[in-house]
């Protein structure tokens, strides 16, 4: 039987090379502010190996997923099926459970100066891990979860977490809590991205990530037994962190998040780490705070999840986009073609309930290309009757990260536009106007030599 190649951050990293989109900076670099600062600045370009860093033996990746087209590279599909493959993910392979892998090459205690954490930004709390998937078992219904948090560094042994309320670590934190326990937890750094991008993806509580990532890939993945603990992990992560999280041990972290912005200072729970499995010669991952990378990991699971959730209401809708302006979270476009006038205000309410940070959605019409903001506003100018396309929402519960919102309750309001045209007026006065051919003209063939260059 053929065996299907490992996918694992390596291989990603291969691929990435041959498709001459990752750098390798042999430099020396330091972890206060350069290493952002240069990932600040290579922003859109290739993906960046560091592969010196000061004050740390290990080397350090970033901007994996710096483009949309990288986000389907690595889900193994073109990037306009994206989210089809999350919609059949779970219908993948199950994840296989090994005995041994990479992961476990190593194994050591822990000190957390000697990885390559970097301080991003000028008023961060601190050094900040930022690629972390967090995995924990619920004490009581025992399930195991997967999801993306920062980790703030305190000293040698501890992180402190930022655990959203409500998510599912939280719902694991708050059962360590009532029942007077502690909770053990395993951070994976550096995996493929579909594993981050499954883990991102907030599926029902009780749903595997590790089987989304499965689904994701293409393939079963392989996970293995962290010695000592009950948590299982991908057993080609470049390293696992194994430690303690205690409910009742809070500190005070703030970072950069999705929005460029600070977020506010909040007393969360404090994790003890003991020991690193890892790998040899081990490749940390950083993800720089609302970068691309940031922002297409976070919010293309949920752009599929939105997907989902508004098609299941208005089965006409034909994709949704969370805008790069809107810091892909806040605000979304829904593209639909639609049969009843009614139908974008019912897209506007299953957009705002499956993702509750939603502040604005727009509608638009099948013929409006939803990566343009030109073309949004087109609809905008040409489509839309304030009086009629407007739906105002008062204080909804909304994203914490936006400063404009009530700062003291938590609240929030949302609109939505439908920018589609009405049906009581015919298409045809839409209708953008086309010249017959105009994309079969080969320019170079009646330009002089001299223009030639200026179009293609
Ligand atoms: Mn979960």
């Amino acid at each position: 039987m053929k065996r299907e190649p490992v996918k694992d951050l390596r291989s990603f990293l291969l691929q990435l090379e041959e498709r001459g989109e990752l750098i390798r900076i042999q430099k020396k670099v330091s972890l206060k502010y350069e290493l952002a600062g240069l990932e600040k600045r290579l922003e859109g370009a290739p993906a960046v190996l560091f592969e010196n860093i000061d004050g740390s033996s290990m080397a350090v990746v970033s901007g994996l997923c710096g483009s949309r087209e990288r986000v389907g590279l690595a889900l193994n599909t073109s990037f306009e099926s994206i989210h089809e493959r999350y919609a059949q993910a779970h219908l993948g392979a199950k994840p296989q459970l090994t005995k041994d892998g990479p992961v476990l090459e190593k194994i050591g205690n822990v000190k957390l100066s000697d990885l390559p954490i970097p301080l991003h930004f000028e008023k961060d709390a601190g050094p900040y891990i930022t690629s972390s998937i967090i995995f924990a078992r619920n004490p009581k219904s025992n399930y195991q979860n997967g999801s993306v948090h920062r980790l703030c560094v305190l000293d040698n042994k501890r992180l402190v977490v930022r655990a959203v309320e409500g998510r599912h670590l939280d719902n694991c934190i708050q059962t360590a809590k009532n029942t007077g326990t502690e909770l053990d937890v395993a951070i994976a750094i550096g995996v493929h991205p579909a594993i981050l991008m499954a883990a991102a993806y907030q599926a029902p509580l009780g749903t595997d990530e590790m089987q989304i990532a499965s689904g994701l890939m293409g393939g079963p993945l392989s996970i293995v037994k962290c010695p000592g603990s009950n948590l299982v992990v991908p057993s080609h992560a470049e390293m696992v962190l194994l430690g303690t999280l205690d409910p009742e041990q809070l500190e005070e972290e703030y970072m950069t998040e999705m929005l460029a912005t600070y977020d506010y200072k909040r007393l969360q729970p404090v994790i003890t780490v003991r020991k690193i499995l890892q790998r040899k010669h081990p490749i940390y991952h950083d993800i720089l705070p609302a970068s691309r990378e940031h922002r297409f990991i976070m919010s293309v699971p949920v752009e599929s999840k939105i997907l989902a959730g508004v098609r299941n209401t208005v089965p006409s809708v034909e994709d949704v986009r969370l805008t790069e302006g809107g810091c892909n979270w806040l605000v979304a476009v829904i593209k639909m073609k639609k049969k009843y006038d009614g139908e974008p205000k019912n897209a506007i309410l299953s957009a705002l309930t499956a993702h509750p940070s939603l502040k604005i959605v727009y509608v638009v019409d099948h013929d409006i290309d939803i990566s343009d903001p030109n073309a949004i506003e087109f609809a905008l100018a040409t489509r839309f009757q304030a009086d009629d396309g407007l739906v105002v929402i008062q204080g909804a519960k909304g994203s914490s990260l936006d400063p404009s919102s009530n700062q003291a309750k938590r609240t929030t309001s949302k609109i939505g536009i439908d920018a589609t045209a009405t049906l009581s007026i015919p298409w045809d006065r839409f209708e953008t106007a086309k010249i017959p051919g105009v994309d079969q003209i080969i320019l170079k063939n009646y330009l002089p030599k001299e223009a030639k260059g200026l179009f293609q």
